[in-house]
């Protein structure tokens, strides 16, 4: 591992100059960052340490009725907030999905979302094309956990649970920077590798998610999330499943699906969406939304496992919140 200079920040406008450096990186929880350090996944010279601010931990209710959370609340504290348990379980459910205690004890939701893929070719020493190379090696090699959809020309899957939860529950990031700050509805914070190849969200360099706003609701929600991996201990999704439905008198009124673990950036399914609003929410709705979430899905020679994993959770999802 590369030698690195560490400075702890006393404010967030020192974070932000001192990330302005070139091989400057945020040090949030560090579970990601770390790794990434010791495997070279990219150039870090400089770890800048946000630790230390008071001012980015916490949930707290807000005047709309809406919650905002601080980018460096420990998933464990959003896993256990009883006030986020009643009205959002999805993003409880999320956070407890993560990892093992130990990584949800030092891991943030900030760093949640920020983390960088997991595809074992990007964490190689490989020049791939995530990394400036010019192949993909997913394509025509070791593919099982990589993406069904929205791939292409980089094949990697979106690694963050809390994520998939956020992107249902429409909410919003606030976002300091070298510039100002500024809000970005979740829906555009993560990128495509068509758009952007280098990086899997619109941060530029310089940036720090300060805090997740999450909308007051319109009614009361039904919402849960669903993960599927391949050991019960901890694992990364091989699928998982975000839903989220506004319910009155048995009919749902809106309803906002995404899915996990299948492509590089949470990915929604608004045709189950919009066959789910405004029917009673039945076996054959269910069946009818899962059967929408795997249309278009493009496995790779050795996922397809993955359309019928999604089709499974979708339905058992819904099935649960009836
Ligand atoms: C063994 C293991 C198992 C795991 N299992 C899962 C799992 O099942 N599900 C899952 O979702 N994740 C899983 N993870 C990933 C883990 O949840 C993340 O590493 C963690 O949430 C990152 O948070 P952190 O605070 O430690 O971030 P850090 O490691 O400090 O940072 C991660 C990245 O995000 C950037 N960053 C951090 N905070 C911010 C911010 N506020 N603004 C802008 N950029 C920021 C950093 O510069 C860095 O590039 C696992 C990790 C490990 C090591």
């Amino acid at each position: 591992m590369k030698n690195f200079s560490y400075i702890k920040a006393g404010s967030l406008a020192e974070a932000i100059k001192a990330l302005g450096a070139k091989g400057s990186r945020l040090h949030a929880g560090g579970t990601d960052l770390l790794g990434c350090a010791r495997d070279e996944v990219f150039q870090v010279d400089k770890v800048v340490s946000v630790s230390g601010l008071k001012e980015l931990k916490g949930i707290t209710a807000r005047p709309d009725g809406g919650v905002r959370i601080g980018a460096l609340t420990t998933l464990a504290d959003v896993a256990a907030s009883a006030s986020l348990t009643e009205k959002y379980s999805v993003l409880s459910q999320a956070a407890a999905a993560v990892g093992t205690p130990q990584i949800r004890q030092q891991g943030t939701l900030g760093g949640n979302l920020c983390q960088r893929p997991r595809c074992w070719y990007f964490r190689s020493d490989l020049q791939c094309r995530k990394k400036g190379g010019t192949t993909c090696y997913a394509m025509a090699g070791e593919n099982q956990y990589h993406a069904i959809f929205g791939g292409g020309p980089c094949f990697y899957v979106h690694p963050s649970d809390v994520a998939v939860a956020l992107v249902a529950l429409e909410a919003q990031l606030r976002i300091a920077g070298p510039s100002g700050s500024r809000t970005v509805g979740i829906d555009s914070f993560f990128v495509s590798p068509g758009k952007f190849i280098d990086k899997e969200n619109v941060l530029v360099s310089g940036e720090i998610v300060t805090d997740i706003l999450i909308p007051p609701t319109a009614g009361k929600i039904k919402s849960s999330y669903r993960k599927i991996a391949s050991r019960g201990s901890w694992d990364f999704a091989l699928a998982s499943v975000a839903a989220v439905l506004q319910v009155e008198n048995d009919t749902v009124r809106s309803a906002r699906i995404v899915l996990g673990g299948v492509a590089p950036f949470p990915w929604r399914v608004q045709a189950a969406e919009k066959l789910l609003a405004g029917k009673k929410l039945d076996g054959s709705a269910a069946a009818a939304a899962a059967d929408a979430a795997i249309a278009g899905a493009r496995p790779l020679k050795g996922n397809a496992y993955k359309v019928e994993i999604v089709k499974g959770a979708v339905e058992e999802t819904l099935t649960a919140l009836m």
